[in-house]
């Protein structure tokens, strides 16, 4: 589930609301903890060429400036209050735009210049004016108790909160997106709580840490992805297999898979169809029990069974074979007619789209005592090949 990246603002809503207390006696996080943590994110990304990253690390270090200037100022009560109802308003369209409006990449000049005006643009609230501007439209303003400075709970603002940030939540929810979307939503909601609570002013610190930390796990969840799963089939891919096998149990079997003709299958439908049916295998190979599937590379896939029980194996492979093979996979025609003619004849038939079918074959081996990881994976190599000498299409299990 890759709305984990959102625990951390989730512990701070709910610490902020059932234990105030816990963060009075804890000493307070000195700004550098945020510099530390934003500092973390921006080195893991580059690192790993994860630059989307850095907008989001622009976007909640502005606002942290912002706020930190805006208490360190001299300015007057009006003013702070001035600002405190104009960033909800900021957050939220900076937020919204930064999360669903396609970014430049980063190492072009627009995106430097993105970069630099989300880090910028918020102190610019810190002017009256521009301030004043936004309060307009701030849902501390217009939506609110009468005596909300007085009781200093803004309802208006917990409205919008809830309001915006169910709808946002809803939205990834069922959208099955990923833990970076996640920690956006979070890294908003983290900021927008502390406006809540902005009686406790140094709280700023602890927001800006969680909506931090939200993109520290979503990084780090990338981190993994990038490492072990395949992209294409969204299965886990050869070095997690490998990593797999070193371990194995003793009761355990291995299969390969392989399409058969694949490469024809590539020259007469193209590559991007080819994919398509990868990513058909994998989320076929996703849906069936009993079994862990890698996508061992092209168009081979190993499966990793714990048990030894050969009738099961036996059975199961079948399943996935005859599953594959009776698949109506719904091509659309490649191109259009060239010739006029022959267009005016193809156009009286309605139905575009064609289906093919592909099949694969297996070979699986059970594991022996004396096996190793390249052992087990050779000798149901061995048996895909026979499988494949025999005529593909087929389960072979020795
Ligand atoms: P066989 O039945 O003996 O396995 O024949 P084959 O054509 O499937 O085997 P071969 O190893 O000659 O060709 C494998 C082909 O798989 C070559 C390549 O075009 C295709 N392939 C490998 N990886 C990908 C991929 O990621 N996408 C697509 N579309 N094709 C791939
Ligand atoms: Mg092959
Ligand atoms: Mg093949």
């Amino acid at each position: 589930m890759a709305i984990f990246a959102a625990l951390p603002a989730i512990i701070w809503a709910l610490v902020v609301w059932w234990f105030p207390s816990w963060l009075q006696p804890m000493p307070l996080p000195v700004p550098g903890a945020v510099s530390a943590a934003l500092g973390l994110v921006f080195l893991i990304a580059a690192f790993f060429r994860q630059w989307h990253w850095f907008y989001w690390c622009a976007w909640i270090g502005g606002i942290y400036a912002t706020i930190q200037l805006g208490l360190q100022q001299p300015l007057a009560q009006k003013e702070v209050s001035q600002l405190y109802e104009a960033l909800p308003v900021w957050l939220s369209l900076s937020g919204l735009l930064l999360a669903f409006v396609k970014k430049p990449l980063l190492l072009t000049a627009r995106g430097v210049l993105a970069f630099v005006t989300i880090g910028i643009l918020p102190l610019l609230l810190l002017l009256p004016a521009v301030a004043d501007v936004f309060v307009l439209l701030s849902p501390v303003g217009i939506l609110t108790l009468p005596n909300w400075k007085e009781s200093s709970f803004p309802v208006g603002l917990l409205l919008w909160t809830l309001a915006m940030g169910g709808v946002w939540a809803t939205y990834l929810f069922y959208k099955a997106t990923s833990a970076f979307a996640w920690s956006q939503w979070a890294a908003w909601l983290a900021m927008m709580i502390f406006l809540l609570v902005v009686q406790h002013q140094q709280a700023s610190t602890w927001a800006a840490l969680a909506a931090a930390s939200g993109l520290l796990l979503a990084l780090a969840d990338q981190m993994l992805k990038l490492a072990y799963i395949d992209e294409l089939t969204e299965l886990p891919q050869r070095r997690a297999l490998m990593s797999q096998l070193q371990h194995l149990r003793k009761r355990s079997a291995v299969c390969m898979l392989d399409v058969d003709h694949f490469k024809k299958f590539n020259d007469r439908y193209g590559h991007e169809v080819g994919d398509q049916v990868l990513r058909l295998l994998g989320s076929i190979l996703k849906s069936h029990r009993g079994f862990k599937a890698y996508r061992y590379g092209g168009e081979e896939f190993t499966l990793v069974f714990f048990h030894s029980d050969e009738a099961k194996l036996k059975d199961v492979l079948e399943s996935v074979r005859s599953e594959v093979a009776n698949y109506p996979l719904k091509l659309r025609e490649p191109s259009r007619p060239k010739s006029k003619s022959k267009g005016k004849e193809e156009r009286g038939k309605k139905d575009e789209t064609k289906t093919v079918k592909v099949t694969v074959s297996l070979g699986a081996t059970i594991r022996k005592p004396d096996d190793t990881a390249d052992s087990i994976l050779k000798r149901a190599d061995e048996n895909l090949y026979a499988a494949k000498k025999a005529g593909r299409n087929r389960v072979l299990v020795k």
